[in-house]
């Protein structure tokens, strides 16, 4: 170590609030400093998209935990401060406001920004983004009085939001290039369900067309032009394209960069006294190279490992990721990486609206996707997690029977783990 001082983590989004927290649960007596760009206390982002953008939103707390938790955990918080370089040499941050402090250890945990349209009419009134409590505030506040939504990106937060929209009997169209919603993400089997079932609560779902223009009339956003010249009429736009990793403190610091923050299977960059989790780190993943993932348990369980081997444990990290999207009465989650699958099992019903996805490349499980259908999820978690092989025949066998297949499962990680 460099430097003596305390661990400082950068970003004080899902990942930095847990490595903090995880510190202390794993008895970390140094100093703990947490530096956030945003102005609030850390908050969680998945209802964002949900619940809080509800016409009965209740106003329930996003909020990860109270003030006084911070105080008793002797977590420092600097909110509202952005880091703006790294001296590595010297072992030390420096923050927006010009104060330089010097770290034992850094975490960077900058987490995504969004990918931004560049379009003409883009930066026009009326068209938001959602990523912080800031954005989500705005974008309500619209959606009260909005009577026609388009959003541009059919991606997970486009759907959430088209689904909560409709709720709102909002006239909602839902606008992307891909031929899928969802598409980077998930099998032809699910995407297609959603899009039947996006299409009966009546969102207009236009897929393989692109947006060249942001109609603006009166100083704010009217609609969209499509390149073919269509209009589509919207006084509320919302885009969701995407993100890019917060990996320039890294990078202008002189440390590897590639679609994220680079680091090894213990979640060190190549500078042993700085770590990187969450949503900005590329991570190794044995058959898919350097790979980074969006989604709350990579980011607190990426988080909870750096927290370990900074407490004097180590272990590198294999977790298996999960995720999961609400949309209306549909939950969907998602084990393993179901990316370059080559095969694809469907056990239940899709007409029914509960069914799983079995996902296998080269005749191995490589992932699960469960559309209400939660046992199906956490079998699959346990089969994962323990690498227990099941072949496509015992799918097939289970597939009316998931109580068959969590046994299975259970039985199979005991004896692998016993
Ligand atoms: C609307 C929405 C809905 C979502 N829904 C789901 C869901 O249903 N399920 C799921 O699993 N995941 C969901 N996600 C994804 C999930 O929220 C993220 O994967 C998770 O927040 C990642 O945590 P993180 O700490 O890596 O990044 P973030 O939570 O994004 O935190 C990073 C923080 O770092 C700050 N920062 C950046 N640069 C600096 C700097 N230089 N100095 C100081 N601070 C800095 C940022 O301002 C930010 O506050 C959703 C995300 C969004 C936006």
């Amino acid at each position: 170590m460099s430097s003596s001082g305390p661990v400082i983590i950068a970003g004080a989004g899902q990942a930095g609030f847990q490595v903090a927290s995880s510190l202390r649960d794993e008895g970390f007596a140094g100093d703990v400093l947490l530096i956030g760009e945003e102005p609030e206390f850390p908050y969680q982002r998945p209802p964002l998209s949900k619940a809080a953008l509800e016409a009965n939103h209740n106003g329930a707390s996003v909020f990860l935990r109270p003030p006084k938790f911070f105080e008793e955990k002797k977590i420092g918080l600097q909110a509202g401060k952005k880091v703006v370089s790294i001296d590595r040499a010297g072992g030390s941050v420096t923050t927006c406001s010009g104060e330089r402090i010097p770290y034992q250890h850094l975490v960077l945990a900058t987490g995504t920004r969004n990918r931004t349209l560049d379009i003409p009419g883009s930066k026009t009134r009326g068209v938001f983004y959602l990523r912080t409590i800031a954005d989500a505030r705005g974008f309500g506040e619209q959606l009260e009085r909005a009577k026609r939504l388009v959003i541009i990106g059919a991606g997970f937060i486009g759907m959430e939001v088209a689904a909560t929209a409709r709720k709102r009997s909002i006239d909602t169209t839902v606008l992307d290039i891909a031929p899928r919603p969802m598409a980077r993400a998930i099998t032809a089997a699910t995407a297609n369900f959603f899009h039947n079932f996006h299409s009966s609560l009546g969102t207009k779902i236009r897929l393989g067309v692109e947006v060249s223009e942001i109609v603006v009339e009166n100083g704010a956003a009217a609609g969209v032009l499509l390149q073919t010249g269509e209009r589509v009429d919207a006084d509320l736009i919302l885009v969701g394209i995407g993100v890019i990793a917060n990996s320039e403190l890294a990078s202008e610091a002189g440390l590897a960069v590639q679609n994220g923050i680079l680091v090894d299977e213990y979640l060190k960059t190549e500078d042993q006294n700085i770590s990187a989790v969450g949503d900005c780190a590329a991570f190794p993943v044995r058959s898919l190279g350097n790979i980074r993932i969006e989604s709350v348990q990579n980011a607190t369980d990426q988080a909870r490992c750096v927290a370990a081997r900074l407490a004097g444990r180590v272990d590198c990290y294999t977790n298996v990721p999960w995720f999961w999207s609400d949309q209306s009465t549909i939950k969907l989650q998602i084990v393993g990486l179901v990316s370059g699958h080559d095969d694809v099992l469907v056990a239940g019903s899709p007409d029914e609206a509960c069914f799983s996805a079995f996902c296998f490349r080269n005749g191995s499980l490589v992932g699960i996707e469960s559309v209400n259908r939660p046992a199906d999820h956490m079998a699959g978690r346990r089969l994962l997690r323990h690498g227990i092989p099941i072949s496509q025949d015992q799918v097939e066998d289970f597939k009316f029977d998931v109580k068959a297949l969590e046994a299975y499962a259970r039985t199979a990680a005991l004896e692998a783990c016993p």
